[in-house]
């Protein structure tokens, strides 16, 4: 056996990675998976793409987005699934997080301007050719103008919070995103706890909605896998699991490094059912 798993943390050409939907899932294909996701920073635009190549190559797919969320002054991400992707107060938030990152390159590609590097802010918005641009997409621009060497120094170097050219950006409260994601039929997972100390805030997003945590994360050490797995069991909250793979962002893709087994992926879907019912009893 060892061909029926999932990843349920990718990026596309929709936010910051460097995959469209097709690429990602004929490579993903080629890897034996069986259910992927697309995950894409503050946009659902590439459910659709992502679904028909799903179906394509006889993958089962599940609708998902990363939320950039805030709790308490804490930077937190929420991974959504199962939602409706056409739903429209769903799509009239993600206008408004598209709109915020559109003006936030303008800032940031000023700050650099002030700082004598003559970077075109027309050539970030060329390089990222989607809605939903973020930092790395500003790292691209430094690393083709020779500014810099690689991805890394751009952030070092200016983009990195508290460096020169970051910008704080708003953000939704994890609440609020929790509520969201509901409304739309979803569920909302924790995205990689262990990139940022929210343990001491978990009980309040489990009380907010929070419906599951990602225990499964390239950057998570066994160890901290293993903490998680601990406090999912604690807090009744579904398992989910995924590379975060942003494409040749940066070396070698991560795709493949995450393998989530099917037990995990039926409780996510049995999660879904339960707040899809639970959306159209509340007649939304
Ligand atoms: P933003 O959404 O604009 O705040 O940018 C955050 C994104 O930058 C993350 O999702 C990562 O994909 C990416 N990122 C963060 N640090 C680095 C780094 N050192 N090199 C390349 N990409 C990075
Ligand atoms: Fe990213
Ligand atoms: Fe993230
Ligand atoms: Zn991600």
């Amino acid at each position: 056996m060892g061909f029926v798993f999932a990843d349920l943390h990718l990026h596309t050409r929709f936010s910051d990675g460097t995959y469209t939907p097709e690429e990602l899932v004929a490579e993903a294909h080629r890897q034996g998976f069986v259910t992927l996701s697309i995950t894409d920073h503050d946009t659902v635009e590439g459910c659709p793409a992502m679904a028909r190549a799903c179906a394509e190559h006889g993958l089962q797919f599940i609708p998902g987005v990363e939320l950039t969320a805030e709790y308490e002054g804490l930077e937190v991400h929420i991974l959504g699934y199962g939602f409706d992707p056409g739903h429209p107060e769903l799509l009239e938030q993600m206008d408004r997080f598209q709109a915020v990152r559109q003006q936030r390159i303008h800032e940031m590609v000023a700050r650099l301007n002030e700082m004598n590097i003559p970077l075109p802010v027309e050539r970030v918005f060329a390089l990222a050719n989607c809605r939903s641009p973020g930092r790395p997409h500003v790292a691209r621009a430094l690393v083709e103008a020779g500014v810099c060497r690689d991805l890394d120094e751009a952030f070092e170097r200016f983009l990195k919070k508290h460096r020169p050219a970051w910008v704080p950006k708003w953000k939704v409260s994890v609440p609020e995103a929790i509520r969201l994601l509901h409304r739309a039929g979803g569920v909302a997972v924790l995205a990689h706890p262990g990139l940022y100390y929210a343990d001491p805030v978990l009980p309040d997003l489990v009380r907010a909605g929070l419906d599951g945590i990602e225990c499964f994360h390239t950057k998570h050490t066994p160890t901290v896998t293993e903490r998680y797995l601990a406090l999912a069991g604690r807090y009744g909250l579904v398992v989910t699991g995924g590379s975060d793979c942003h494409g040749y962002n940066k070396g070698q893709p991560l795709l493949g490094s995450i393998r989530l087994a099917p037990e995990f992926v039926e409780r996510l879907q049995h999660r879904i059912a339960a707040r899809r019912a639970e959306c159209s009893m509340k007649g939304s």
